[in-house]
């Protein structure tokens, strides 16, 4: 497939042909695989320098395993991830570890993902300690100055994270994911736990992070109304496989693949007038299984625009835009 974004100049992480099967097993003593869990299908993307890919898809679709698969925290099935060139699926050991400080990840959950025993100072340091970038008095300053980035107060370092509000907590996760320098940041699902009045403010953060640092993101979120705001471009997955990727512009004015289209008919448009002529495209029955996928278009079971074909065969992944203005689609009808 040809590169599906740009200059290869300007590219900062290439996926090719990620999969990321987890495999079923039987049998007490001796194990033997009967299935695989094709959590992520064989996809291919590429993001920029200082670019905001927002990935999205319904829960389960596999769109945080990509994330995982990206940063080697699961080891692909097949596929290449190469980070500046670099191919990071056959990297190990201290190699790998040393590529980490370069990439990290934001969790959804910031109740869960901070260690409730340590405290401010600790969570957002150990990073530090692990990579042995600082320690001491130089250790205390730079989380201090860490805490300042993330609009917190820099003299909360002995308080514990149940002192903190949700969003506050959130910035302390950031806080710990910044103390590496790294480059490149998988957030995933950053806000969903959130408020929505706080969301905002978070969003705001990453926005302002990656302008003064020069970050890139791989935003990932279920619904499109949480990733319209932030990403340059926007993929659309479902079912271990991506459907539509384009710019942030032309995927909501000009969606192409039916389940885009049935997702974006479920975001509330802020004018009453147009909002109340929205037409909801209700999909009909569940997310099938990703041990057993259906034959040729995955999304078939469920399009309201089904053809023969479509089962028959997979959809080839296609530029419908230009080669200045991508539109990458996978759907037998263009
Ligand atoms: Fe629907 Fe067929 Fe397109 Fe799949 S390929 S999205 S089933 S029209």
């Amino acid at each position: 497939m040809s590169s599906n974004n740009g200059s290869k100049k300007d590219v900062l992480l290439e996926v090719k042909g990620l999969k990321m099967y987890f495999p079923i097993t039987k049998g007490i003593i001796i194990q033997k695989k009967i299935a695989d869990v094709k959590a992520v299908d064989g996809i291919s993307f590429n993001i920029k320098h200082g670019e905001t890919l927002g990935l999205v898809g319904e829960s389960g679709c596999g769109k945080s395993t990509t994330g995982r698969a990206i940063l080697q925290l699961y080891r692909p099935t097949a596929g290449s991830v190469r980070f500046e060139g670099k191919e990071l699926t056959e990297m190990k050991g201290e190699t790998l570890r040393r590529q980490r400080r370069e990439m990290q990840m934001i969790f959804q959950d910031p109740y869960a993902s901070l260690n409730p025993r340590l405290t401010v100072g600790n969570i957002v340091g150990e990073p530090l300690e692990v990579h042995k970038l600082a320690s001491g008095k130089e250790r205390q300053e730079r989380v201090q100055e860490l805490l300042k980035l993330v609009g917190l107060n820099p003299y909360f370092v002995n308080r514990y994270p149940h002192e903190f509000s949700g969003g506050q907590r959130q910035r302390i996760g950031i806080a710990r994911s910044l103390a590496v320098n790294p480059k490149f940041i998988v957030a995933d699902e950053p806000i969903s736990a959130l408020d929505v009045s706080i969301q905002a403010q978070i969003v705001n953060l990453l926005e302002d992070l990656q302008a003064n640092l020069g970050l890139t993101y791989l935003f990932i979120a279920h619904d499109l109304s949480m990733v319209r705001h932030i990403s340059d471009r926007i993929a659309v997955m479902y079912l271990g496989k991506l459907v539509e990727l384009t710019d942030h512009i032309t995927l909501y004015e000009d969606p192409l693949h039916p389940y885009t289209q049935a997702l974006l008919s479920a975001v509330p448009i802020p004018d009453p007038y147009i909002e109340e002529k929205r037409q909801r495209i209700v999909l009909e029955g569940d997310v099938p299984s990703p041990t057993n996928p259906p034959s040729g278009c995955n999304f078939r079971t469920r399009c309201p625009r089904v053809m023969d074909i479509c089962a028959e065969k997979d959809p080839e992944w296609k530029n419908m835009g230009t080669p200045e203005n991508e539109h990458w689609v996978a759907c037998h009808l263009y």
